[in-house]
């Protein structure tokens, strides 16, 4: 949530920092109904600060808004940006409460909002510390200069996030195969006298299987960077489906040796025996070994499936697995980058950047991929391609 606070003694202050947060928006469904209807709505100005969600907090004393920074701050719904009044008699002034805050939050954006010029700003910034997060605001103000910098400063905060969660999430999973390579390695120089063939190919092994793991960690990453530089350009030919998801199959058969509690097969339920669909073969085999390697990922028994089937002018790819499955408030958001689903599987490897890509791809061929799951019973991913009459 695009949690800010406002804290100034003056309640009439208070008030009008309500008011312009105020929806410009009809109230209801209805209303938006009636003004269409009655031909009003094309003259209402478009405003985009009424696409985005704020929840305002006010405070009308230094303290108090510390008090509310802390409790959201524990209930881990931190408030993003703080605009505070510089002086709030009797309680402590805004420098003191800026500072308490930033106690609390370091990443709190911070706007101290002053009538005078009793401090100057070096001083202000030396006292509260992280002068990149903060900024300092002359009344009177005008409304729109305060919903720029709010909506601003919201924007500021959420790319930090990202930015942090990502550089973490990227160590940490390098960090796990990583070790594991080291581990192994010492254990071969310091043990190579005594291993037998069996212990020595075993070590070998794990270290090449967390090599590949860092390898693919890295294509995802330089596959998402470059995505996002230049596109996807696709060089789309006419591929005989069956034929491909087939090489498909084969390619990933290896990966299920690891685990025999898993069965993986191949159906081929296709009405045409050589249905043809324009494809770029070489992104969409990364599509469905991303979908795969998921379904492997996810599923500690039972089977992955690999199916190709038709329907009506579409031939469809489809992956299924008995997995853990997909809440399905979150079927919307994990085509997002780096979204992961927070649950107690959440130590399993990857940086939530595989569907991003595959929905991306899958955009640029006009093809559509669709998520049906019920967690703890499985999920299935279909990939749909025009047919090519
Ligand atoms: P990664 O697998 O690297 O985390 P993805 O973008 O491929 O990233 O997937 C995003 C998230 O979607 C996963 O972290 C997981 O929470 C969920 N997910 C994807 N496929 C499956 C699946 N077959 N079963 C359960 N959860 C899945």
């Amino acid at each position: 949530m695009n949690n800010i606070i406002f804290i100034d003694d003056e309640i009439n202050i208070l008030e009008s920092y309500k008011s312009i947060f105020k929806k410009n928006k009809p109230a209801s469904k209805l209303l938006g109904l009636a003004d269409e209807f009655l031909g009003e709505s094309s003259s209402k100005a478009f405003d985009p600060f009424d696409e985005v969600d704020f929840n305002i907090l006010t405070a009308d004393q230094g303290l108090v808004g510390v008090e509310l920074v802390k409790k959201m701050a524990e209930q881990g719904n931190p408030l993003k940006v703080a605009f505070i009044d510089m002086r709030m008699p009797p309680g402590i002034n805004g420098l003191e409460t800026a500072k308490m805050i930033r106690g609390i939050d370091s990443k709190i954006e911070i706007v101290l909002v002053t009538a005078y010029s009793d401090v100057d700003f070096k001083t202000i910034s030396q006292e509260i510390g992280a002068h990149d997060k903060l900024l300092y605001l002359k009344k009177p103000f005008d409304t729109q200069e305060i919903k720029q910098i709010a909506l601003n400063l919201i924007v500021k905060h959420r790319n930090e996030t990202i930015k942090d969660d990502f550089i973490s999430n990227v160590s940490h999973e390098l960090k796990t195969p990583l070790s594991s390579i080291i581990g192994f390695y010492d254990l071969l120089r310091e043990k190579s006298d005594t291993l037998n063939d069996k212990e020595l190919s075993e070590y070998v092994n794990y270290i090449g299987m967390s090599a590949q793991i860092m390898k693919s960690l890295v294509e995802e990453l330089l596959t998402s960077v470059e995505m996002k530089r230049s596109g996807v350009f696709l060089d789309k030919q006419p591929v005989e489906m069956i034929d491909f998801v087939n090489s498909c199959y084969k390619s990933l058969k290896p990966i299920f040796k690891d685990n025999e509690n898993v069965t993986f097969s191949f159906i081929n339920e296709c009405t045409d025996e050589v249905p043809i669909s324009m494809i770029d073969s070489l992104k969409i085999r990364q599509c469905i070994n991303n979908l795969v390697n998921n379904s492997y990922k996810f599923t500690e028994k039972g089977f992955v499936e690999l199916k190709i089937y038709q329907e009506c002018e579409w031939v469809i790819v489809a992956v299924t697995d008995s997995g853990i499955g997909i809440p399905h408030d979150k079927f919307k958001n994990i085509f997002e980058k780096f979204f992961r689903v927070e649950n107690e599987h959440h130590q399993i490897p990857g940086l939530g950047l595989g569907l991003s890509i595959l929905k991306k791809i899958m955009d640029s061929h006009e093809a559509l991929v669709c998520v049906s799951s019920v967690e703890g019973e499985g999920s299935c991913f279909e990939l749909k391609f025009q047919l090519k009459r």
